[in-house]
């Protein structure tokens, strides 16, 4: 966890204000995770996703959907192959 721990009104209000500009929202970053996912994945140039990772930064939610994710494209379907499927 990386959570500062601010969760008094005061620190919720400039954690709030602090939004990146270039923020592209929940439904933004939705529609296009599952192709940021395979840029970070692959180790691509990701600097086209700035408003995900923006908002990624910002929104615990749409973090966790990412790393869920990125640990699902990351791990081999099949560790012991195609044949172990039950
Ligand atoms: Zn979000």
């Amino acid at each position: 966890m990386t959570d500062t721990g601010d969760r008094s009104p005061a620190g919720r209000l400039s954690a709030f204000l602090a939004t990146d500009p270039r923020d592209v929202g929940c439904a933004g970053a939705m529609e296009v995770l599952h192709v940021y996912v395979d840029y970070v994945a692959a180790g691509a140039d990701t600097a086209r996703f700035a408003g995900v990772v923006a908002h990624l930064r910002a929104c615990g939610p749409c973090s966790d959907e990412f790393d869920g994710l990125l640990a699902a494209v990351s791990q081999d379907p099949w560790p012991d192959g195609p044949g172990s499927a039950p």
